[in-house]
């Protein structure tokens, strides 16, 4: 059974816009989410969405974009094209979008971090910043009973969440039977099975971590078994 991930897109229908509301003095007593807007924003600009569903089967790639982004003007470009980054908790497109930059921003540094590591075969360190990572904290899954080859349905609930698995998926996540660490019988070596075709790494079937050792593995079992030929019998 296949995995595979989907995420409902929410887009404002005339796009996106940088929004800057300056920097007000904080109001007194007021609660910094009761207080007017402040800093830059980006903002729906007509309010009225549409949503679109996304599925890792389509490979994507968008978190690969996202490493371009380096200002709020580059969210927008990113967002006119592909649509809300962020999603807060039970927001379904109903209502006009509206989010300061200071928030959105240290989401894109956690996704280009991790595909610094995508980019470098790195699934250990991948993995480890995936321990803790708040962008994982909701998923929901569900199975699609008219997808048979891949009913098993997870549910990312923004696409940050959705570019993470789609990484994940880069270091054969959704095949995690063919990916793996395996330790060379021969000389004792750690090395990796699967994944991605380009990258430094074994065929899935592979028991040593390289030919020689595979031929040194097949000479020294030809040898045990002509010293076991002759041994003479008691
Ligand atoms: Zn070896």
């Amino acid at each position: 059974m296949r995995a595979s991930v989907r995420t409902t897109i929410i887009r404002d229908l005339a796009g996106y816009e940088v929004r800057d509301y300056g920097n007000p003095a904080p109001v007194p007593g007021a609660s910094l989410l009761a207080g007017p807007p402040s800093g830059i924003h980006i903002v729906g600009k007509s309010g009225t969405n549409e949503t679109v569903t996304i599925s890792t089967a389509q490979n994507l790639r968008r978190w690969e974009k996202v490493r371009r982004i380096n200002s709020p003007e580059e969210i927008v470009e990113f967002m006119n094209a592909w649509g809300q980054i962020s999603r807060w908790l039970g927001d379904d497109g109903s209502k006009p979008y509206s989010e300061a930059y200071i928030l959105i921003e240290p989401h894109l540094q956690s996704i280009k971090q991790l595909a610094s590591y995508v980019e470098g075969g790195d699934k250990r360190n991948f993995y480890l910043s995936l321990t803790g990572n708040r962008l994982l904290d909701r998923a929901i899954i569900a199975v699609d009973v008219n997808e048979p080859d891949s009913a098993f349905i997870v549910e990312a609930p923004s696409l940050l969440r959705f570019m993470i698995v789609e990484m994940w998926n880069e270091f054969g996540g959704e095949r995690p039977a063919d990916f793996g660490f395996r330790i060379c019988p021969h000389c004792g070596t750690q090395f990796q099975v699967g994944g991605r075709r380009d990258t430094k790494t074994r065929r899935t079937d592979a028991r040593f971590c390289s030919d020689s050792c595979r031929s040194m593995a097949s000479r020294a079992r030809v040898k045990l078994q002509g010293k076991a030929a002759f041994t003479p019998p008691r």
